[in-house]
């Protein structure tokens, strides 16, 4: 049996050449595919760090909006009282009966609008003095005896009679034709007859007493207290 020869030492040196070379290649394209590896690694922290960061501005938004919340919020606090009070505060400006109809259907009486005596001319003033004159006669003079009696027949020609007399007519409706008649009906009432009429008839006499209507009166016009005790006789005025 004989030996097999080995390759001579040259191939032997060409051949590990060969080996070292690919071996060479790999490592080369190793190191090329780990190189875009860490691109792409890198390239993707970039991604990772971007989102981060709108991630980060979404949250200090969020907590701006949570902040501004917590204000409007904080300004509600307390409005529920403020609603209560004004709606007690109109509950207290509004009549008993809500100011429109009573359970009948029937409409409290409104004021009308006061009479602008200081610039009513001609016909406004004639009307306006109509209105007031249809109260006397209907209202005032057949219902409140000495106290109505101490009118003077001039009262239309004293602008102090015309306010007087508005005011007077139209409380006395207010509190008389309001069709629902409550303790604070009664008590404006008795407010009208015992204290503010009294005192109205008192600056009326007082006004038209010796104006410039009056022919010269034989004897002095009476005062109240002369009229609640004279036995109740009406006052006499000479025609004007
Ligand atoms: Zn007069």
């Amino acid at each position: 049996m004989t030996a097999t020869p080995g390759p001579p030492a040259g191939d032997a040196i060409a051949a590990a050449l060969l080996q070292i070379t690919r071996h060479a290649e790999r490592l080369a394209l190793l190191d090329d595919r780990e190189a875009q590896h860490y691109q792409q690694i890198t390239e993707r922290l970039r991604e990772i760090a971007a989102c981060l960061s709108e991630m980060s501005t979404c949250v200090d938004a969020a907590e701006g909006t949570i902040t501004d919340q917590a204000a409007i919020l904080a300004s509600l606090d307390g409005l529920d009282e403020q609603v209560a009070a004004i709606a007690t505060q109109l509950a207290e400006l509004v009549p008993a009966d809500g100011g429109n109809q009573d359970e009948g259907g029937a409409k409290p009486y409104q004021p009308i609008p006061t009479p602008q005596w200081w610039k009513l001319e001609r016909d406004g003033r004639a009307e306006a003095i109509a209105r007031l004159r249809a109260w006397v006669e209907m209202i005032y003079l057949p219902g409140y005896g000495r106290l109505a009696a101490m009118l003077a027949p001039c009262w239309d020609h004293h602008p102090l009679c015309l306010y007087t007399l508005d005011w007077l007519a139209e409380l006395w409706s207010v509190v008389h034709l309001t069709p629902h008649r409550t303790a604070a009906t009664l008590a404006g009432q008795s407010e009208w007859q015992t204290r503010l009429l009294p005192a109205a008839a008192e600056q009326m006499l007082m006004e038209t007493t010796k104006c410039e209507h009056t022919q010269p009166a034989p004897t002095r016009r009476p005062a109240v207290a002369d009229i609640l005790g004279n036995g109740g006789q009406r006052p006499q005025r000479p025609a004007t």
